[in-house]
């Protein structure tokens, strides 16, 4: 049986997991190809138009692995990984999103429910309600979870020794080992975006490495541990509703306060309610810290070279601000 998870949204944060867990089962894990124009525009032709891109390109992924054949796709209905706080409703929804939007969808979802009160979802009881249509028992169920949970587990060890997801999930996949995550650098970003942006590079133009070429050394909500993210959240008056916003939230208050960090860039998908309202916060906030912030928005139009040239004016103005600052010492 073929199983496809699509290469999308939450696959950059537990494609281990997931992976290691169905092919332990026995079945052949089918991952949807990078994200391309055609599967873009594939995937907005299936979509209300007042979706945001990620979940566009989302249902581009989905239809990419119905015409591969496979049997069912993993699509998990994600509800919460804290107490008190939930996923963006477009989670919530996207299996109902997909089983009644695209044809030919509707009886090959799998979608268990995932609440859990840790960034952990390895929890056996999420995932037995799909044993009887995979034809599995419990006692398999719980053994391949425990080998993805270790698998899942490693991932995010290595992701926090500075590695980006891309990075991990290839050598989780190949087994080689990362580069050392840059050494010579001029400048240090805070890299805000969900991983869905950041990681997808047809969205963010691959903008860790455009980063990297310029001489920066990047820095991400999941390289950080998320005791230190909570701790973070813990000093704010009010949190967000929606997990994810809350990490993209409290990594960038301590890229604010951080001084080995240079400034800060937000990698926003257009459509994107959650990450309107952070992004204002941080524009207001950014001239309390005195660090300079940009967004950058993207849409399914967005041209390389506009993105090149507003991030090298900013990673400039800060080189020529750290100089500065150096001879005035
Ligand atoms: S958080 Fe924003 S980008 Fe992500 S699914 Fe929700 S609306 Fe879309």
């Amino acid at each position: 049986m073929k199983i496809g998870i699509p290469r999308a949204l939450l696959y950059y944060y537990y494609h281990p997991l997931w992976k290691t867990f169905f092919e332990k089962l026995g079945f052949e894990v089918v991952t949807s190809g990078k994200t391309t124009k055609e599967l873009i525009d594939k995937g907005i032709k299936a979509s209300v138009p007042e979706i945001c891109v990620p979940i566009k390109i989302f249902n581009g992924h989905v239809l990419e692995l119905l015409e591969a054949g496979v049997d069912y796709i993993f699509i998990p209905r994600m509800m919460s990984t804290r107490k008190g706080e939930f996923y963006c409703p477009k989670f919530m929804g996207l299996p109902d999103m997909v089983r009644y939007s695209i044809p030919g969808a509707k009886d090959k979802i799998l979608f268990p429910k995932v609440t859990s009160l840790t960034d952990d979802i390895s929890d056996f009881k999420i995932y037995s309600e799909m044993g009887e249509t995979l034809g599995v028992s419990n006692k398999q169920i719980k053994a391949a979870l425990l080998d993805g949970q270790k698998a899942w587990i490693e991932f995010r060890r290595i992701t926090k020794e500075g590695y980006t997801a891309l990075e991990v999930l290839d050598y989780v996949e190949t087994g080689k080992k990362p580069q050392n995550p840059i050494k010579d650098y001029r400048v240090t970003i805070g890299l805000m975006g969900y991983v869905y942006d950041v990681y997808d590079e047809f969205v963010s133009m691959g903008i860790v490495d455009k980063l990297r070429e310029m001489g920066v050394l990047v820095e991400t909500f999941e390289m950080m541990d998320e005791n230190l993210l909570d701790a973070e959240l813990s000093d704010m008056n009010k949190r967000l509703f929606w997990t994810f916003s809350n990490k993209l939230l409290a990594a960038g208050y301590k890229f604010f306060k951080d001084g080995h960090i240079d400034g800060i860039i937000h990698v926003t998908a257009f459509g994107c309610g959650p990450d309107s309202l952070i992004g204002k916060i941080m524009e207001l906030d950014s001239n309390e810290f005195g660090k300079p912030f940009m967004t950058i928005r993207v849409d399914e139009h967005t041209g390389e070279n506009h993105l090149l040239t507003r991030i090298e004016a900013f990673i400039d103005m800060i080189y020529r601000e750290k100089v500065k600052v150096k001879k005035e010492a």
